[in-house]
């Protein structure tokens, strides 16, 4: 299936890298199969330049045009709105913000968006579901509860942080938009970026709810790597 896929969309964390750091086979993987690879992960605190650098640095030439990254199309999705946001995520991410024009508030936000946020807290979930009861709209990252990390821990993703905001406030009342994958719109992205039809490409990933669940509902093949299956990504290089 790798050898005749016409491009591949490939999942990050927990398929080629751990903790952001691409393993081993996942670097084998990559520099084999870079012209036909597009990165499709939920990532919510890199930019695509991130990663694009990081593989440079390895050798490896993925433009950042293949690299599909949920954090960054969330953003994307409220620069396009125009009105005034809180983002919940790292500096770093508030940084891409503000590169991409968002005018972000402290107070009043019309908007909200929601990436993996490290410093979430007891007075930002306060101040979220506070925003979103006066009817603020709410954009996230992705639904992902937990990934994997370097040493095998768990690391809590930021669907769980939506979870504690559906604690507080129903979320089937707001006007909610979830950007990652198992959603459609981040798959037809990364086919673009190949210039491929859906059918025409191959999914790896190691989530079977966001990579292959997602990947299925398009008709896109898909393949599950460990840890949630016994194919390694070592074994298809
Ligand atoms: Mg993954």
């Amino acid at each position: 299936m790798v050898e005749s896929a016409n491009g591949i969309l490939l999942d990050w964390d927990g398929c080629v890298a751990h903790g952001d750091v691409p393993h081993a086979a996942g670097v084998a993987f990559l520099r084999r199969y870079a012209d036909r690879i597009a990165i499709l992960s939920n990532s919510s605190t890199l930019w695509p330049g991130d990663i694009e650098r990081r593989l440079a640095g390895l050798g490896i030439a993925i433009p950042a045009e293949r690299i599909v990254l949920a954090g960054h199309h969330a953003l994307l999705l409220a620069a396009r709105l125009g009105l005034a946001t809180t983002v919940f995520g790292n500096s770093h991410m508030k940084a891409l913000a503000r590169q991409l024009g968002i005018q972000q508030v402290a107070v009043n936000p019309e908007v909200i968006v929601l990436l993996r946020d490290t410093k979430f807290s007891y007075s930002r979930l306060k101040f979220g579901v506070n925003a979103l009861a006066r009817g603020a709209r709410l954009i996230v990252a992705n639904p992902d509860l937990t990934h994997p990390g370097p040493k095998g821990d768990t690391v809590p993703e930021t669907g769980a942080l939506l979870a504690a905001f559906g604690a507080c406030v129903p979320l089937d009342q707001l006007t909610l938009d979830v950007i990652g994958k198992p959603h459609a719109q981040m798959f037809h992205m990364a086919c673009g970026a190949l210039a491929l039809q859906p059918n025409q490409a191959l999914m790896i990933g190691d989530n079977p709810r966001t990579d292959i669940e997602g990947a299925r509902r398009l008709g896109i093949p898909a393949l599950l790597v460990s840890p949630g299956s016994a194919l390694g990504l070592g074994d298809l290089c």
